[in-house]
């Protein structure tokens, strides 16, 4: 028997965008538009701005009792120690963060971020008890030349490696193919839902039993928009999306969000 899709979860990476003030506004101006969908057919919703907002955004979602959980897009593995201009796990749930996004394609790029620092990362998220957002995706390059699967499955297995069956449940996953970010292109929602349900079969085999990682989370992102959403999220496979450009305005972030309690109710 086919095990019911889990909740839907849609994430904000604001990236390097928002001052403090625009931070704050755009939390009650989404918070406005949000309270007019019933709490059943809401997906969650993380908001993940950068570091210097992270303060403003929890005291913002704490004052208006919004429904939304706040995220960091990267941190240090470590606790503590000579790492100028590091952020540690300790000091995000100091401040009442509950997630971390790990190992995003930009932080990949521009910031040495390898499998083996996700791995420590997705550990020490674990271990302090954030909720890692897990991002794995190909290049075009790797896409291309057709070693799209091989790819993820290294991401993947090399991500949970030391992990026991039970913290594998755990994770949020985030198919993020690298050429479809920021980009404009998406990924055909048929070829998004079969490298998910990819990553779902190699949970599968660290988790040791199938029907249970049905209830982990595979979030899509690349140029998720209004108009796309919810034919990526009625997949099979997709539990939500990791959102870059659209979350930067309350209105767009808000229509995938009602996208994703539209796709929910239909697959229910
Ligand atoms: C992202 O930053 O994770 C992302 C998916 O960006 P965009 O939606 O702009 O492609």
């Amino acid at each position: 028997m086919a095990q019911p899709k889990a909740h839907p979860l849609i994430a904000g990476n604001w990236k390097m965008f928002k001052t403090t003030t625009e931070a704050e506004a755009f939390t009650e101006a989404l918070f406005q538009k949000v309270q007019a969908i019933p709490a059943q057919a809401r997906p969650d919703i993380t908001l993940c701005p950068p570091f210097t907002a992270l303060s403003r955004v929890l005291d913002t979602v704490k004052r208006l009792n919004a429904p939304f959980n706040v995220g960091a897009q990267t941190m240090e593995s470590r606790e503590s120690g000579a790492y100028t201009g590091e952020i540690s796990p300790l000091m995000l749930k100091d401040l009442h963060v509950d997630t971390v996004i790990l190992g995003h394609s930009e932080r990949r790029q521009y910031y040495n971020e390898t499998d083996e620092t996700v791995q420590a990362k997705t550990q020490a998220a674990l271990k302090h008890g954030l909720q890692p957002i897990v991002c794995v995706g190909e290049s075009l390059q790797e896409r291309e030349s057709g070693v799209t699967d091989s790819v993820i499955e290294r991401q993947v297995k090399k991500a949970i490696e030391g992990l026991s069956a039970q913290e594998v449940l755990q994770l949020v996953f985030a198919y993020e193919p690298v050429w479809a970010i920021g980009t404009g292109k998406t990924c055909d929602a048929a070829e998004a839902n079969r490298v998910c349900h990819l990553i779902r079969q190699h949970l599968a085999t660290t988790a040791k039993d199938p029907a249970s990682v049905a209830g982990v989370r595979i979030l899509y992102g690349g140029s998720v928009k209004p108009d796309n959403a919810e034919e990526l999220m009625r997949q099979s496979d997709i539990n939500g999306a990791l959102v870059g450009g659209a979350s930067l305005e309350a209105e767009p972030f808000f229509q995938i969000i009602q996208a994703a309690g539209v796709a929910a109710s239909v697959s229910a």
